[in-house]
């Protein structure tokens, strides 16, 4: 199997100014120039650092060592974990584990699993300080929480100390609330940014304008409009469809009960509202139009929809083509009755905008691992130099590649919390993309959802350390 620099210089040149052609590690190296205050600042980068930084293949390094450099990557986060959080080294005594006994990769999949659910656990109101202050790996700047502080107050307290929250729905309705020190969430946002400009080379040159179709990063804790902070830096212009802030509090007055986004914008201000945002995306497509620039839009699937349907009713479409990408990212969660197939989705992608470049993708609040379609086979490849991934039976085997079951994966990347990950995804993964020669692994398209699951005893026991003042 080939590297994706060695192939797709093949075929491939961007241009950049007048006529000047660049190699696909020459467009990584102009990457990591636009977004320079997110690479690290130290001489000698750590094990994981050094997987996410300085490989030119975001999906699974070229380097015939990668196995190597991802275990010992995801085993000094291991015992960074055991050594330094308490109710995560509680979970391991149960499951009779410790870093001495993970020597070699097959022991890794002995490294005790969360499920991702537990992170909806926190308790309401200023209690949810505890919770986090304990989930929390290693020490953390003092963070002062008053009794009557609602949880947005807490959230700004831990801001304040340099813990970054991030939030998302999923389908049980429940809120998940993960802590991110400053170099976990940066890493997160690099590793988004570097494998969407990689899966698109090359099409993303620093003068793209940008849209997204939600608020501002600063204004909402949702982890995926947080992750976006980065395109500020990444392309020339960004702006922001939803101008009001999203906040914990919204979400849980809305009930939480659908999509995060759409209901934290429907609590307040309903349908008139997503119109407002649809008629000042229609706005600012009009403007592009009438510009030479390339364009980018990221947003929810179901605000695309709402664009569409406007856009044929107003008997509206854009030619966009060879200069306009579009991603999508949450998917469509509670929105199965509006969900329309991936091809369905791309064609009306192409027949309102003209636009053939649409990425989709993959990801959780709960980690920094990502998968992001390949525009040949719209297959989910996973950023899987610094993270496992695995698909897992109900009684928590390992299965092969091609074998549907629960997705998981542990991720060296994150050192606040243990993101060793049970998700409640169905998914089919596969060693190589059936169709595009880039590295694998990939995750079919298909992807749904387990019902619920309970937590083991393991995980209660978890919990009640949790809880507990410090
Ligand atoms: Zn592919």
């Amino acid at each position: 199997m080939k590297g994706i620099s060695s192939l797709i210089q093949k075929k491939n040149t961007n241009t950049i100014g007048k006529g000047v052609m660049i190699s696909y590690s020459q467009y990584l190296h102009l990457f990591d120039k636009q977004v320079n205050q997110y690479l690290p600042q130290e001489k000698v980068l750590s094990t994981v650092d050094r997987i996410i930084y300085q490989s030119e293949n975001i999906f699974r390094p070229d380097r015939p060592d990668y196995e190597l450099g991802r275990f010992q990557a995801i085993k000094e986060t291991f015992t960074l974990h055991y050594t330094k959080n308490r109710p995560y080294r509680e979970l391991c005594e149960l499951n009779k584990i410790n870093p001495d006994l993970i020597n070699e990769p097959d022991d890794l999949y002995r490294i005790p699993l969360i499920p991702h659910s537990f992170f909806k656990l926190f308790p309401p109101g200023a209690d949810c300080a505890v919770w986090i202050g304990n989930i929390f790996t290693g020490p953390m700047s003092e963070v002062f929480v008053s009794k009557n502080d609602d949880i947005d107050n807490v959230i700004k307290s831990f801001e304040k100390a340099g813990v970054k929250i991030s939030c998302s729905s999923g389908t049980s309705g429940k809120i998940t609330m993960v802590p991110r020190d400053i170099t976990s969430f940066r890493r997160n946002e690099y590793i988004l940014a570097k494998s969407l400009v990689s899966m698109s080379y090359p099409f993303w040159s620093p003068e793209i304008k940008g849209l997204l179709l939600m608020p501002d990063p600063e204004s909402t804790c949702l982890n995926i409009g947080r992750v976006c902070e980065i395109f500020r830096y990444a392309v020339s212009e960004v702006k922001y469809a939803v101008d009001r802030s999203i906040t914990v509090s919204d979400i849980v007055k809305s009930g939480a009960d659908k999509n995060l986004l759409k209901q934290a914008v429907y609590s307040s201000l309903l349908n008139r509202y997503l119109s407002k945002v649809i008629q000042y995306t229609i706005r600012w497509l009009k403007t592009q139009d009438s510009l030479t620039e390339k364009i980018v839009l990221i947003g929810p699937p179901f605000l695309y929809s709402l664009l569409f349907k406007k856009l044929k009713q107003d008997g509206l479409k854009f030619d966009f083509s060879g200069r306009s990408g579009v991603i999508t990212g949450g998917g469509w969660k509670n929105e199965v009755q509006h969900e329309i197939s991936g091809a369905l989705f791309r064609e009306e992608v192409r027949s309102t905008l003209g636009c053939d470049l649409v990425l989709d993708v993959y990801g959780m609040a709960e980690g920094n691992i990502w998968g992001i379609h390949c525009p040949e086979g719209h297959y989910f490849h996973l950023t899987s130099g610094f993270a496992l991934p695995v698909v897992l039976n109900e009684d928590g085997k390992v299965l092969p590649y091609g074998k549907e079951g629960r997705f998981a994966y542990l991720d060296a990347s994150v050192t606040s919390y243990p993101a060793f990950i049970l998700t409640d995804d169905r998914v089919t993964m596969y060693e190589h993309c059936p169709v595009c020669r880039r590295p694998g692994p990939v995750l079919d398209p298909v992807i749904t959802r387990f019902s619920h699951r309970e937590h083991d005893n393991c995980i209660s026991v978890m919990q009640k350390e949790l809880t507990r003042e410090k």
